[in-house]
């Protein structure tokens, strides 16, 4: 189980490896475009070659986050053919780079409801997105949502309704961030409410289309649909709830990524990631063999 964060990409997308090395991170989820614009990512050959020389020596796997304006909930034709064009345009970079995947928020169904009709529309927007690159494995990742407003997503139930409209294509997964569950009621701060929130993912969706969990402790109580991270251990779901998590066999080879707002305030930081490293170290789980790299000086 490798220990991760999300890392700034500012300056040159490259620069993450050595960002994440800095705070400890053994995994790094990166944006590779301005997340509040539609502006899409475009990487220069050079840029991507950097990219992967800087990632095959760090040994770390990557994960891009999509830009937060998709809504591939909307009715809106120019609105979802803009989520398209941005989530493709991820999933092609992903697949120059190397990365595993774009972890997104499919977004609102805006008051309409989680209805037959939204999941069918919800499936052909993301068929296009694979279609456009039949051949590029790099994955489509959902991730579930606090349940706030009108989100799509919350449940397990309801991200396994989306992959069925996807004919279960083996490229679709999905990224668990447990402040969002427990905002959704999922009580991963007790053995049980972890065991069957676990086994409701099993049922729902399959625990090998699990390829990332977003670790953040919460400021809210349970149940309370609103998405405030919090440091791990400080939050509702606490140390004890994270190791349960942890010591679940579910998760034994899946990433934890860190989008925590950090001690300091500016984002996942060495503390963070040694707490949830601790644990790993009391529950007896290995630590990912992490390459000795050079310090190269990050002016390029
Ligand atoms: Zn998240
Ligand atoms: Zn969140």
């Amino acid at each position: 189980m490798r220990i991760g964060a999300h890392i700034s990409s500012a300056g040159g997308h490259h620069l993450v490896f050595e960002r994440a090395r800095e705070i400890g991170a053994e995994a790094v989820q990166l944006f590779i475009s301005a997340p509040q614009q539609w502006k899409l990512p475009a990487c220069t050959d050079e840029q991507i070659e950097h990219f992967r020389a800087a990632q095959t020596a760090s040994g770390m796997p990557a994960f891009f986050h999509g830009v937060y304006l998709m809504n591939f909930g909307s009715t809106d034709n120019a609105l979802l053919e803009k989520a398209v064009a941005s989530l493709t345009a991820y999933r092609h970079f992903a697949g120059r780079m190397g990365v595993t995947g774009t972890i997104f928020h499919v977004g609102s169904h805006l008051g309409a409801g989680f209805t037959s009709e939204l999941v069918a529309r919800i499936g052909r927007m993301l068929r296009q997105v694979l279609d456009a690159e039949p051949d590029n494995p790099s994955l489509v990742i959902l991730e579930n949502n606090a349940g706030q407003g009108n989100c799509i997503g919350g449940t397990f139930a309801e991200l396994g309704a989306l992959i069925a409209a996807l004919d279960s294509d083996p490229r679709v997964a999905v990224c668990v961030d447990t402040c969002h569950a427990y905002a959704m009621g999922y009580d991963l701060a007790t053995p049980a409410g972890c065991e069957s929130a676990m086994a409701e993912f099993d049922r729902e969706i399959g625990f090998e289309r699990l390829v990332a969990v977003h670790a953040n402790d919460t400021k809210q109580p349970i149940g309370t649909f609103r998405d405030r991270h919090e440091n791990i251990g400080d939050g509702h779901i606490g140390y004890d709830g994270f190791r349960t998590l942890m010591g679940h066999r579910a998760v034994s080879e899946v990433p934890f990524l860190l989008e925590v707002p950090g001690l300091d305030g500016k984002g996942p930081d060495a503390k963070n990631i040694s707490r949830l490293k601790k644990l790993r170290k009391e529950l007896g789980i290995p630590a990912p063999k992490m390459p000795r790299v050079p310090r190269v000086k990050s002016s390029g």
